[in-house]
């Protein structure tokens, strides 16, 4: 059988499609983070602003770490609101995918997504996208969505139509995704893009503060049980485990978002490279990788747990039971583990 190749159509080629008013879907992954809000509503107020009626629809509730970013109040969650979000699927003329590049990640919008036959354009980092896009850009080596999006609105000649707005969402997933600028991937030009966003006034500080300096009194001890009682390190192997059961999850009224970021403690051991978070959820086990250097997670949770990502970071998930699958996380670790 013949092999037929898939080619996604630059992004610059949606451009005449949008020289008059169109009806627009936006959305993003499952459990949506800093970046993949953030590039939601910053490209959802660009189109605004550019005429269009624009729908940004988060396929799952948002942490409480982003509920002050501008434009929240226009998202419609899938798992609470599926039928508006399903009519304002049917009416668009077009689909914006931001920060995922797979229709899995979107959980209950996999299906919708698929069957939808308008064109679906894409505009996201990480690897290995799947051949279901019409237009777009995949660019593995951006530091995050938002930047991308900025780079988009850059090509489309309208950089003077960024406002504070604009630059407060485009900022969050620039600075979520960098880890505060310090991954590698943070390059010259995700400076200049900050550096840009300033000129215009923003206000970095009150960003950095609602994101990372707004935790509930729970959430602090919470972290402090966790890494007294669950972190377990394995020198021998660089590398460290933090497995959370529903019973742990509930013990300090965690909250949606509580468990953002615990994967990245373990790596600032000396000596520790991968990290692992290990998640009991309702419906699965939820994986969180990070890694320091040269061991590629994005290989290894597509390899072990049904998941990717990036080269540093990346998830899977399993369908074992919570125990089962930290024995055999542990068994795969031991064999494949930073040297
Ligand atoms: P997190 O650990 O924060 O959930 O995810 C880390 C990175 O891996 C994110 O960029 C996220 O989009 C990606 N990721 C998380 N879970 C999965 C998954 O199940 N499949 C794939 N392909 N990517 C994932
Ligand atoms: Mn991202």
């Amino acid at each position: 059988m013949e092999r037929v190749l898939y080619i996604m159509k630059p992004i610059q080629d949606i451009f005449p499609l949008l020289q008059s008013p169109k009806k627009i879907f936006i959305t993003t992954h499952h459990k949506p983070d800093g970046d993949a809000i953030g590039s939601m509503l910053g490209m959802a107020r660009y189109l605004t602003l550019k005429g269009h009626h624009v729908t940004p629809v988060a396929p799952s509730e948002l942490p409480d770490f982003l509920a002050w970013m501008p434009g929240v109040s226009t998202l419609i969650n899938y798992e609470e609101y599926p039928v508006i979000a399903q009519q304002a699927l049917n009416d668009a003329d077009l689909i914006f995918c931001l920060d995922f590049n797979d229709f899995s990640r979107t959980k209950h919008l996999e299906t919708p997504l698929a069957e939808a036959t308008q064109p679906k354009i894409l505009i996201d980092h990480h690897l290995f996208p799947k051949p279901v896009w019409d237009y777009g850009v995949s660019l593995p080596e951006k530091s995050s969505t938002c930047e991308m999006v900025y780079d988009y609105i850059n090509l489309a000649g309208d950089n003077d139509i960024i406002d504070l707005d604009i630059a407060a969402c485009l900022y969050t997933g620039l600075m979520t995704d960098t880890g505060s600028f310090k991954f590698p991937i943070t390059t010259a030009g995700a400076h200049t893009m900050a550096a840009n966003l300033k000129r215009l006034g923003l206000d970095h500080t009150r960003i950095h503060e609602e994101v990372y300096d707004s935790w509930s009194e729970g959430r602090m001890r919470f972290l402090g049980y966790v890494l007294i009682e669950k972190m377990e390190v394995f020198h021998k192997y660089n590398s460290a485990l933090i497995a959370l059961s529903r019973k742990d999850l509930s013990l300090f009224k965690s909250q949606n978002g509580d468990t953002e970021g615990l994967v990245n403690y373990p790596l600032s051991i000396s000596g520790i490279k991968f990290a692992t978070l290990i998640t009991e959820r309702q419906d699965e086990v939820k994986m969180s990788f990070r890694s320091k250097g040269s061991f590629d997670v994005s290989t290894f949770a597509r390899h072990y747990f049904d998941g990717g990502g990036h080269y540093n970071a990346s998830g899977g998930r399993s369908k074992q039971s919570f125990a089962d699958t930290i024995a055999y996380f542990k068994k795969v670790m031991f064999e494949n583990h930073p040297l």
